[in-house]
């Protein structure tokens, strides 16, 4: 078996990983290769389309906003 980012073999080496739905990677590589990545959670970003990361960002902006909002009325109501 190779590894998945490095192509070279990874049996009998330590620190091996195995990628839910990949296969088996040298830790270092998975390492260096999630550093470089555009990867949260289970999510690859660089996979998605321009319409779904879009989408995202308007989730994540959607979110933040919304707790921003409820950061200020709990504040607001301390206050009052
Ligand atoms: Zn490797």
């Amino acid at each position: 078996m190779r590894c998945h980012y490095c192509l070279n073999r990874v049996v009998g080496k330590p620190n091996i990983v195995i990628l839910k739905g990949i296969g088996p990677a040298h830790y270092q590589c998975y390492e260096n290769n999630r550093v470089h990545s555009r990867v949260f959670g289970d999510l690859d970003l660089q996979t998605l389309n321009d319409d779904a990361l879009n989408e995202l960002k308007e989730m994540v902006l959607s979110e933040c906003n919304s707790r921003k909002l409820m950061t200020e009325e709990e504040a607001v109501e301390l206050f009052s």
